[in-house]
């Protein structure tokens, strides 16, 4: 197929205003493209050569392509350099100079489709030393032979600056025209899509096998499925009311969507963009190796930064460390995730998208072993305000964005690619800031885990009510402590401790060591949020919930100047949190 076809196409979409028109200049293109090129005349249009999961950019800098077009052009590259300035455009400035090309070659061979395919992907592959020169040349190869309309669309595509701005639908709804008719059929080339995130294979198997072939295309492990997606509500009742009454409600994690593809050992890890990020988490990549119990599986979990001597989730800022290229290692050393899983859509050739969620959530329960740090996605099933409401508190406060309700009914498959209302989050409409620290009084302790074994993972803290005098609980503490602090904290609690909870104290959670309310430390937190476990303000603000801290973190001071009477009082606390609520504006 002649590049000249594809071109002209171009300049026709470039000059429309109108989406139909576009579709129509593309069913052209489709209509006229041979069955075996299809695939690469649908990742062309979109300055593509691949889809985008398998991360091969073209991007060649314009510098290099610069380079090549003087060679071919036989001028200075000062010259072009100018005429960029004028065009603020390579691919006009290309043009601009191959029409006025000083040697004509008389034995110009028409460019095809496939040799501008291949010679793009070896410019894109081409890496290590001497890779600059060998682009220069491949591409001034390429120039040499185009004409100088060509050669303003090979200079656009290399340098990542094809801009049609033609999207995924309307491709598909070209396809749909081009190789057959009605919604049914478009339907069925859009699920495939939805599935494979791949639209070259998708055109090529319906140019080939037609619409019967893509009736029976499957899920391949290594093919990201497009991710299903969440509607938004911002009442329980609401929310009820839409999934017929009763539902699933899952925490809504606060870090990185992940799906895993497992092929036996092999794992591959797909971002929410559908980008290839398994280089990033070498630590969820063997947790699935490890615990997922089956040969081949897809499966989806957030995975979420979590400090393993306490068992706090921590802030989603602390997955940025695994976004540099080095010490990848190290970050996972020091901040190791844990994974989440809420959904399975393939297992050992059996593609579950189709299934309801409850038989998809049975699978997952089935696969994965769990451990401390792979978990299904804490959940309960739930058909009353009340307890929707307290659950939703209850994941605030672990350091959840809120929960995600999910539709139990028997049409409850996963939507690929699609955002709709069989998912429903439900997250806060408000937002609160912590700026003030506060001082709270020690009142329990858990033990530690890992790097703290034999001292405290955690600090039970507690503020003071003086209508009671009592210390109500608002917070478990486990960040902030150096390695000092953590070594000399058994001994400077040893004091105070005391074999049962102190009558002062309110507390739901069991303490592994209970004190008297005597220490007071200097904590800082993120926010103030409603709680179903911590005692403090119990009732105040909402009936059965009462007031937390979340994400603490220990200044690092300790007020021995305060007695446990002076620390931060319940009613500060209350204050604190009605003038920090701000509303979220509707995302
Ligand atoms: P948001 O910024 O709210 O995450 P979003 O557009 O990325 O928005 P939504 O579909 O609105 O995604 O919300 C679902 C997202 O929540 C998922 O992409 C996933 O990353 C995350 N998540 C955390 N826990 C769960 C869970 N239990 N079930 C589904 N999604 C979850």
């Amino acid at each position: 197929m002649e590049y000249s076809l594809v071109t002209e196409v171009y300049e026709k979409i470039e000059s429309t205003t109108k989406r139909l028109e576009m579709t129509d200049y593309l069913v052209d293109l489709f209509k006229k493209t041979p069955k075996d090129v299809i695939d690469k005349v649908v990742y062309l249009t979109q300055g593509k050569l691949y889809p985008d999961y398998m991360g091969i950019e073209l991007g060649v800098a314009e510098r290099l392509a610069l380079r090549a077009l003087a060679k071919v052009s036989g001028r200075k590259e000062y010259e072009i350099e100018e005429d960029l300035a004028k065009t603020g455009d390579l691919g006009e400035t290309a043009q601009n100079f191959l029409e006025k090309r000083r040697q004509v070659s008389f034995f110009r061979k028409p460019l095809n489709v496939e040799r501008v395919y291949q010679t793009l992907d070896r410019i894109a592959r081409a890496t290590g030393e001497g890779s600059m020169d060998l682009k220069v040349n491949l591409l001034a190869g390429l120039l040499a032979d185009a004409s100088p309309k060509e050669a303003k669309y090979i200079i656009r595509t290399v340098t990542g600056k094809l801009r049609l701005g033609i999207a995924d639908m309307t491709i598909l709804d070209a396809l749909a025209i081009a190789y057959g008719k009605g919604k049914a059929m478009r339907d069925i080339i859009e699920r495939a899509y939805n599935i494979s995130s791949d639209l070259g294979k998708v055109a090529k198997t319906l140019a080939e096998g037609g619409i019967e072939a893509l009736k029976s295309f499957r899920i391949s492990v290594g093919n990201p499925i497009r991710p299903m997606l969440a509607e938004r509500l911002s009442s329980p009742a609401e929310i009820l009311e839409k999934l017929g009454g009763k539902c699933i409600a899952e925490y809504k994690y606060d870090g990185e969507r992940l799906q895993a593809h497992k092929s036996g050992d092999n794992v591959v890890l797909f971002s929410r963009r559908l980008e290839n990020i398994t280089s990033q988490y070498p630590d969820a990549v063997e947790l699935i190796r490890d615990h997922v119990k089956a040969g081949d599986a897809i499966i989806e979990a957030e995975c979420v930064a979590v400090n393993l001597d306490t068992g706090e989730m921590m802030p989603f800022q602390e997955l940025m460390h695994r976004r540099r290229k080095y010490d990848i290692e190290k970050a996972a050393k020091e901040y190791p995730v844990s994974l989440f899983a809420f959904d399975v859509l393939y297992v050992d050739g059996k593609d579950l998208t189709l299934e309801p969620y409850p038989v998809r959530h049975k699978v997952l329960e089935e696969i994965i072993e769990q451990s401390d740090r792979f978990q299904i996605a804490k959940y309960i099933i739930v058909d009353n305000v009340d307890d929707l409401e307290r659950f939703f508190e209850e994941a605030v406060e672990a350091g959840c964005e809120g929960l995600v309700c999910k539709s139990l009914s028997s049409d409850a498959i996963y939507q690929a690619g699609a955002r709709g209302w069989l998912w429903i989050k439900y997250k806060r409409d408000y937002k609160s800031e912590m700026t003030d620290t506060v001082d709270l009084v020690v009142v329990g302790a858990f033990y530690g885990r890992g790097k703290r074994a034999g001292t405290y993972g955690a600090l039970l803290l507690a503020a003071y009510n003086h209508e009671d005098d009592t210390f109500e609980t608002v917070c478990k503490c486990g960040s902030g402590f150096t390695d000092e602090d953590l070594q000399n904290l058994p001994k400077m609690l040893e004091p105070y401790r005391i074999d049962h909870k102190h009558p002062r104290v309110e507390s739901n959670l069991e303490a592994d060591v209970w004190f008297l309310p005597k220490m007071v430390i200097e904590v800082i937190g993120a926010e103030i949020t409603l709680s179903p476990i911590h005692t403090c303000a119990k009732d105040i603000i909402r009936k059965g919930s009462g007031l937390a801290i979340r994400f603490p973190r220990f200044t690092g001071r300790y007020r021995t100047d305060k007695s446990a009477e002076d620390a931060t009082s319940v009613d500060e606390i209350v204050e604190m949190y009605r003038r920090q609520l701000k509303k979220i504006e509707a995302e």
